[in-house]
């Protein structure tokens, strides 16, 4: 007998756990995940959208508009740089997966981290100062950026 022919590739195997850690988020919205990977193929570290850890998701605010005080930006930490501050590892050479392309903030965590690649998926706030901004640094800096060619669906039955 040979051996199975239809596994699933590392990138999808990666991206697919980054979808899975995203179904963590309590954010109605929006639903991140990341993952970090060593030159190993090692995982090191993995995260989602939330508060930080100890907050209420019901104590604080999941809008986008209105008063600044009063929607999630102030609060939420995004997916990319959980998985940083979740790392077991130093973080020198990885790569990370995540689901959307990191933003100028997130870019900034990546850059100082020492991660070296950058795996995603969606680009839709492309055109977005923030997403410019970020793009700008990273290749500055000497981060490869691979988008995926398709992306990774993960479905999951949890008794809904
Ligand atoms: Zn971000």
């Amino acid at each position: 007998m040979s051996k199975r022919k239809n596994a699933i590739t590392w990138d999808e195997y990666f991206m697919g756990l980054a979808h899975l850690s995203a179904m963590r988020s309590k954010d109605p919205s929006t639903q991140v995940g990341a993952v970090i990977v060593d030159t190993s193929k090692k995982i090191v570290g993995i995260g989602y959208n939330g508060l930080p850890t100890g907050l209420s998701d019901d104590e604080f605010p999941w809008g986008r508009e209105g008063e600044v005080l009063e929607t999630k930006y102030p609060y939420v930490v995004h997916a990319e740089l959980n998985a940083i501050l979740n790392a077991t590892l130093s973080l020198n050479g990885c790569s990370i997966y995540v689901s959307l392309f990191p933003c100028n903030e997130c870019a900034k965590a990546i850059v100082q981290a020492g991660i070296k690649e950058i795996v995603y998926e969606d680009d839709k706030y492309a055109e977005t100062d923030s997403v410019i901004a970020s793009k700008r640094m990273l290749k500055a800096a000497g981060i490869n950026l691979r988008q995926l060619p398709q992306s990774v669906h993960v479905t999951l039955n949890h008794g809904e």
